[in-house]
């Protein structure tokens, strides 16, 4: 089989077809999927059919010594960070293998309303929906990333499934200080389809990457027309709907800025609404280290308490409780055990905008007295991040989980004991 023959791969009992694309490494084949994904797939043991030779043109007669784009002085250079989803399968990787690298070239070739825009470096951390994503690829991400920007990139843009594209963001925001921008973006609609955002997605990224805000974002169709992108705080973003082009929204605020998108005319403009970390202001460095066995529990009526036997000597556990962060009264002798033996809590709300304040009724009193920290304003699923973060990262987690690192969360006003429903709004 020879790269552009479509072909049909049976490897431990399972059959993949698709198109072989040139891979720089003897050890995995790497096949264009029919639904548009990449996939490597471990040569040893897998069985050869070739359906069609040649059907499609797969670029590799490019130069011998890598990609031909020249480097352009007077452009900034952007790394391109791959960890798979719908927006990676535009572009054909040189091979499927983790740490493989991509260049311009095929970044171009992928999108080429990119060019111009700056110089392209690019690098595949993983290849993977983002439904599969663990805290390890995190770790891996926030090295490329920070490797990226040690090397001299002037922004980053990764490009990552759109499912748990919040909880990447999340965790780079805590785990790396970075004086560029950092920008994820996806694509709710494949290449293939007439309604696909990717270009749009990719070129705002791109552009979101160029401008001054170093602050981990995520840059998603604004509206369900080609007209902006938005520009969301990564530990404030939520996707929230499966299937629009403008799935993502900041909760509780607009999102930080926009990139008004030309199309035809080649023209963007990236402009902020709301005050961010500025290019520069801080050093590089990197934390990465994370406690992985956090879980996040939601509480509904009828959840029975006996969830929590799951969670026994885990280092921490987010629960998304009702209204100002409640949960049965029954749950509260078992999370009293949870946190004598050693398991820090934190109480978020499914209420999503507003405060959790357990101040105001008994039930929230209790769950102070068992110990549980208040997760202030944060989102749930940045609060689960934030834990596993912070578990591995602070002396004093409850102090940590309550004060603002990365704008995850906003400042109380007034004093906790003073703490009544209005001032939780
Ligand atoms: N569910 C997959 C993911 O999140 C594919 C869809 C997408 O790229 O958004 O990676």
């Amino acid at each position: 089989m020879n790269p552009g023959d479509r072909v049909r791969l049976t490897h431990d009992g399972r059959t993949h077809e698709g198109v072989l694309l040139p891979s720089t490494t003897d050890d995995h084949a790497v096949l264009k999927l029919n639904g548009g994904y990449n996939v490597g797939i471990e040569r040893a043991g897998t069985t050869v059919e070739v359906v069609e030779a040649d059907v499609y043109d797969v670029g590799d007669d490019r130069a011998e010594d890598g990609s031909t784009v020249e480097f352009d002085d007077d452009l900034p250079t952007v790394a391109l960070i791959s960890t798979g989803g719908t927006i990676a399968s535009t572009v054909d990787y040189r091979t499927g293998a983790v740490t493989a690298q991509f260049d311009a070239e095929d970044v171009l070739r992928a999108v080429p309303d990119l060019a111009g825009r700056a110089n392209y470096r690019g690098r595949v951390v993983a290849n993977i929906l983002s439904e599969n994503m663990t805290p390890d690829i995190w770790q891996d991400l926030a090295r490329a990333v920070h490797e990226e920007i040690e090397a001299g990139a002037d922004g980053v843009v990764v490009m990552h499934g759109t499912d748990t594209m919040q909880f990447s963001a999340s965790a780079l925001a805590f785990m790396l200080d970075t004086p560029v921008p950092v920008v994820f973006t996806g694509s709710q609609r494949s290449a293939d389809r007439p309604s696909s955002d990717n270009v749009m997605n990719a070129v705002c990224a791109v552009e979101a990457a160029k401008s001054d805000c170093a602050e981990v974002l995520v840059c998603m169709h604004a509206s369900e027309s080609d007209d902006r992108c938005a520009l969301h705080r990564g530990t404030r973003v939520r996707k929230n709907h499966t299937s629009r082009r403008d799935a993502f929204e900041t909760v509780g605020a607009e999102p930080l800025g926009t990139v008004a998108y030309g199309g035809d005319d080649d023209s963007v403009d990236v402009s902020f609404r709301r005050q961010y970390a500025e290019r520069g202001a801080v050093g590089l460095d990197i934390a990465p280290d994370l406690a992985t066995d956090v879980e996040l529990v939601k509480f509904t009526p009828g959840t029975s308490e006996a969830v929590l036997d799951g969670v026994e000597g885990s280092a921490g556990l987010v629960i998304e409780g009702t209204g100002l962060g409640h949960v049965h009264t029954d749950w509260i002798p078992r999370i009293t055990e949870l946190v004598e033996g050693g398991t820090e809590v934190v109480m978020t709300s499914q209420c999503l905008g507003g405060r959790v304040c357990d101040r105001v009724y008994d039930t929230g009193r209790d769950l102070l007295d068992a110990g549980v920290i208040e997760g202030e304003d944060l989102l749930p699923g940045t609060a689960k991040v934030k834990l596993m973060w912070a578990l591995a990262n602070s002396e004093d987690v409850a102090a940590t989980m309550a004060s603002p690192l990365v704008g995850e969360l906003t400042e109380r006003s007034v004093p906790p004991e003073n703490h009544t429903i209005e001032e939780a709004w």
